[in-house]
């Protein structure tokens, strides 16, 4: 791994942050943790379609496992976790795993990004448990579409869940629609952003990204989203929701929820980047787009005391590897995103 030469901006407003810092002065206080590699559905842009992913979380980390690692990152200054995956709700008893997580006296945020499919029977009992919201990965509204994205036929069940979690409270409720799937883009972000007129959630339109040998794709620009969007509603700018991040949003038509869009590549928002990642496996990621990883395993199999201060060691190492952006799009690759933790 090659490092670029340290450089902290001494100037920078998180100077009375006493936790964990990269090289750029930018504070980490968010932690991705994929709990399994292990998927329900098939999606076309998720990296390589393989076969056997349904139940491959065997040699993901242990729930004792997570809490550790949860607990070093809580120590040095992290205050949110996201459970991600693959499909974190494919792991039995979730809710478990968010309840001892929630219990971390420094940790003031628990959220879990989701395919919807498996979540109806689970939002009331994750939400007892201290979930706070859901992110819900929703590409098409439309039946076909959705099944020949997502290779599986779910999109009433999913739509169901969305309600459920609004009424549920695990809220606000975002929709991940990664764009570009399509030749008829336009379609597919008038159908989702159409959510938003009468349903209380927040639609975030993402810019697909290239995996491994993958070029760009001939994909709409943010701005033509916002013309698309334009060009059918009457479009507001509107406050973000609660952890809003980097999008800007919008209502539509004057309805309940909000639209807006991320485009990691095209407008990168690395200077403000504040988070790590876990894989399912233990390697600490210190960005999406950087190989620059750290590996967790070994010292998780040390005994207690040694083991949170090797944790805390790998988080100080990653925060020191993580690059100041993420290159240029050109070189701008995911590998497997089921693997890392989207
Ligand atoms: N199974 C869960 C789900 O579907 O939300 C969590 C894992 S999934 C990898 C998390 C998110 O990764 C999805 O909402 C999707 O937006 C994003 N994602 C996956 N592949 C992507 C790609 N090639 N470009 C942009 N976003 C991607």
């Amino acid at each position: 791994m090659s490092l670029d030469p340290v450089r902290v901006q001494t100037d920078h407003p998180s100077h009375r942050f006493s936790g964990l810092r990269d090289r750029f002065g930018r504070c980490i206080t968010y932690l991705r943790v994929s709990l399994t590699t292990a998927c329900n559905l098939r999606c076309i842009y998720c990296g390589p379609r393989r076969a056997g992913r349904g139940s491959a979380h065997c040699d993901a980390l242990s729930d004792d496992a997570v809490v550790d690692i949860v607990r070093a990152a809580a120590s040095l200054g992290v205050k949110a976790i996201r459970l991600t995956g693959g499909e974190p709700l494919l792991r039995p008893r979730v809710w478990e795993l968010v309840e001892r997580i929630v219990s971390i006296r420094e940790i003031e945020e628990v959220t879990l990004t989701t395919n919807g499919v498996l979540l109806t029977d689970q939002a009331d009992t994750l939400a007892a448990a201290g979930l706070r919201r859901v992110n819900i990965s929703l590409d098409s509204t439309d039946p076909v579409e959705y099944s020949r994205v997502t290779g599986r036929d779910a999109v009433s069940s999913v739509l169901q869940a969305i309600d459920v979690a609004v009424s549920a409270g695990l809220q606000p409720v975002k929709l991940n629609t990664v764009i570009g799937l399509t030749s008829d883009w336009k379609q597919q972000v008038l159908q989702v952003a159409r959510m938003a007129i009468d349903r209380q959630v927040c639609v975030r339109f993402i810019e697909r990204m290239p995996f491994g040998h993958e070029g760009r794709f001939p994909a709409p620009t943010l701005a033509d989203v916002m013309q698309c969007l334009e060009g059918a509603f009457d479009v507001t700018p509107a406050q973000g929701p609660r952890g809003s991040g980097p999008a800007r949003y919008y209502t539509v038509n004057g309805g309940v929820g909000t639209v807006g869009a991320i485009y990691p590549l095209s407008a990168p928002f690395c200077a403000t980047c504040n988070r790590l990642r876990v894989t399912a496996q233990g390697q600490l990621r210190a960005c999406l787009l950087s190989d620059a990883s750290v590996d967790l395993r070994e010292a998780l199999c040390r005994p207690a005391l040694e083991r949170h201060a090797l944790l805390c060691r790998a988080f100080k190492l990653a925060a020191f590897a993580k690059p100041r952006s993420h290159g240029s799009i050109a070189e701008a690759r995911i590998r497997d995103m089921a693997d890392i933790g989207g």
